[in-house]
């Protein structure tokens, strides 16, 4: 199998923001988390924030990759306009390329990461989406599907 597209190839003609959303089945949860954990990205820095989460109702570890540029303003609440972010949170990933993100460098990086959580044996895609939108426009999903091959076949 070889994947020729970025995850956000749809994206580029709209945004401002590209999003892509994916979640997993439950008993991918502890696999994604591990996975997390043990990734270092090239030009991403990584932290682990913990949150009192209503969708849960609990305290919930983010695990956080952030474009390196970006760390200390991310970290300090600043108001961010052009990022990469990758959110791991319980058994969703989200990736958040503000105003299109910093370029296609991250995005390659951002479409290995996700081939290769997903093709790991232990974790599962339940469904997944490409979303534009926000900073007041709505979003909107340009792509969705409910597992790898319908991610890779989107990918080829
Ligand atoms: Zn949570």
């Amino acid at each position: 199998m070889s994947v020729h597209k970025l995850w956000c190839w749809e994206a580029i003609d709209h945004g401002p923001d590209w999003v892509f959303w994916a979640q997993v089945t439950p008993e991918s949860i502890k696999a994604l988390e591990n996975f997390a954990n043990r990734s270092t990205l090239q030009d991403y820095s990584y932290y682990i924030e913990k949150e009192l989460c209503h969708h849960h109702q609990q305290t919930c570890q983010n695990h956080i990759f952030i474009d390196t540029s970006n760390f200390d303003d991310f970290r300090s609440e600043k108001n961010l306009l052009i990022f990469n972010v990758i959110r791991i949170h319980k058994d969703t990933i989200e990736i958040v390329c503000g105003y299109g993100g910093r370029g296609e460098t991250y995005n390659r990086i951002e479409t290995s990461l996700l081939l290769d959580i997903f093709n790991s044996s232990q974790i599962t895609l339940h469904y997944w989406k490409v979303i534009v939108g926000g900073n007041f426009y709505e979003y909107k999903t340009l792509h969705e599907g409910r597992d790898l091959r319908s991610l890779t076949g989107y990918l080829i």
